[in-house]
């Protein structure tokens, strides 16, 4: 097997790729190779897998078409929180039963515990902070709506929401003249999330797992007992593969043709704030945050005193659509915290997250597809969910885990959206719609 430096990495122009810690650009695959499994995208989902396999002594290889860190592991907003879905609990159990929407949620909290213990057991500092998030309310009536939530997660789930009355949010330093009330849910924390996977791409290697990058895969076929990944200079030989392309999967396998859904959001971070600056806008507290919006906006305060601010895409990604994109989130930011409107974002950057026909994650096997895994779909709120359906697709793989061991909610596969060429158009009806709902 061969292997040989390869072109320059592809920036993204994020605030993570400005830190301390940069993503570097592994070695293209040139050559053939053959591995136990193989694993197609280096995110959280894919080095999670990956990770857990060479631990357990299996040879593994992940295949990346650019870069550790290219897809949306290494642009996001890093609040390591509770989600993955875009059915709410009510939904959950009017689809999967109270029982395993509670196993669900208890998946969630795990993920959660599992990437916090990643960094304390790597000794990995990664910028931590905020204890549990908060939801804001955007309109008056939405506080009625979130202390029947609060109510609700209390008797189905056990979790002991606080609630934040106006006054509380302007004491607490949650200011904003949008913001009517809140719902804080103590779960979660944020984190850098660029230091946290190129923490993960490291065990990796030290466990022995080879990434791959420039390797993008672009065919699949089945020979004997193994499948044969193509790469544009090379190939795989793989007894199993596992699918973690995310948002940033193609077609490959035609499995996945019209069976998810990239869709963008976009993040901007300010320059560090002044303590003026701070009180002027009444933002203090140092808890990731978003709003009750259905199209809805998340921040924080970062520990450097820079401002997140995230909010969703637009459908198209050439530039002037881009351009368009980022020119909207400025124009919310602005409206949402007005103190801060003068100031124009240090760093603005967009990305793909995943969404599916169900709503759900898919984490399994393949049917009809024998030796293939997929763990994505992750619908915005990958951080914590791909790192534990990571590890539990490599526990799928070695017999570890049992697909009844996982939650109802993840475990169907995917279906094809109907007229899948139509799927832009769909986009773009439901942001319309949500849009005019949350007026
Ligand atoms: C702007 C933004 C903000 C977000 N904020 C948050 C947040 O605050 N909290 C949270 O929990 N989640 C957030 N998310 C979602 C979260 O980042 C994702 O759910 C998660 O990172 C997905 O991880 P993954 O490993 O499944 O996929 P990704 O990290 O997207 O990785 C997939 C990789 O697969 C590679 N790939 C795809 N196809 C191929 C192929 N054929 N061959 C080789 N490689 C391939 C891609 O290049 C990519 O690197 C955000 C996402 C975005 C874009």
């Amino acid at each position: 097997m061969l292997q040989t430096s390869s072109d320059m990495r592809r920036t993204i122009g994020s605030y993570w790729e400005a830190g301390a810690a940069q993503p570097k650009q592994d070695r293209q695959l040139i050559g053939n190779a053959v591995f136990d499994v193989a694993v197609i995208g280096a995110g959280f989902a894919g080095l999670s897998a990956a990770l857990k396999l060479a631990q357990t002594g299996v040879s593994v290889c992940v295949l990346e078409a650019e870069h550790v860190g290219y897809g949306a592991s290494g642009r996001n907003a890093g609040f390591c929180c509770l989600g993955g879905t875009k059915l709410d609990e009510r939904q959950l159990i009017r689809k999967f039963g109270l029982e395993e929407t509670r196993r669900f949620v208890a998946y969630q909290v795990a993920g959660i515990n599992l990437v916090a213990h990643r960094l304390d057991s790597w000794g990995v500092r990664a910028d931590r902070h905020s204890e549990g998030e908060i939801y804001l309310a955007h309109r008056p009536w939405e506080v009625t709506a979130l202390q029947a939530h609060a109510a609700f997660l209390k008797e189905n789930f056990g979790i002991r929401a606080r609630l934040l009355t106006k006054a509380d949010l302007d004491t607490e330093g949650y200011g904003g003249p949008g913001f009517h009330g809140g719902l804080h849910m103590p779960y979660g924390f944020a984190l850098n999330p660029m230091t946290y996977l190129l923490a993960l791409a490291d065990q990796l290697r030290k466990a022995g797992g080879k990434i791959f990058g420039k390797s993008a895969v672009t065919g699949m076929t089945r020979k004997g007992e193994r499948w044969h990944l193509e790469t544009r200079h090379g190939f795989v030989r793989s007894r199993k593969v596992v699918l973690a392309g995310n948002g940033y999967a193609g077609n490959v396998p035609k499995w996945l043709h019209g069976r998810t859904l990239p869709v963008m959001t976009s993040v901007q971070v300010t320059r560090p704030l002044t303590d003026a600056e701070l009180s002027a806008q009444g933002w203090t507290a140092d808890t990731m945050a978003a709003d009750t919006r259905n199209l809805l906006h998340y921040f924080r305060l970062l520990p450097d005193r820079r401002f997140l601010f995230g909010t969703r895409g637009g459908i198209f990604e050439n530039a002037p659509a881009l351009a368009a994109m980022h020119k909207r989130a400025g124009s919310e930011f602005k409206a949402m915290f007005p103190a801060w409107a003068e100031i124009e974002p240090d760093y603005s950057w967009h990305g793909h997250v995943c969404l599916t026909r169900a709503l759900t994650p898919f984490v399994g096997e393949v049917p009809g597809m024998d030796g293939i895994y997929a763990a994505m779909g992750w619908h915005g709120s990958g951080i914590a969910l791909a790192s534990i359906s990571g590890e539990k697709v490599a526990g799928l793989i070695t017999g570890k885990v049992q697909p009844r061991d996982l939650p109802a909610p993840v475990r169907s596969p995917f279906r094809k959206f109907p007229l899948p060429a139509l799927r832009k158009l769909y986009l773009q009806g439901a942001y319309w719609w949500f849009g005019w709902q949350d007026r």
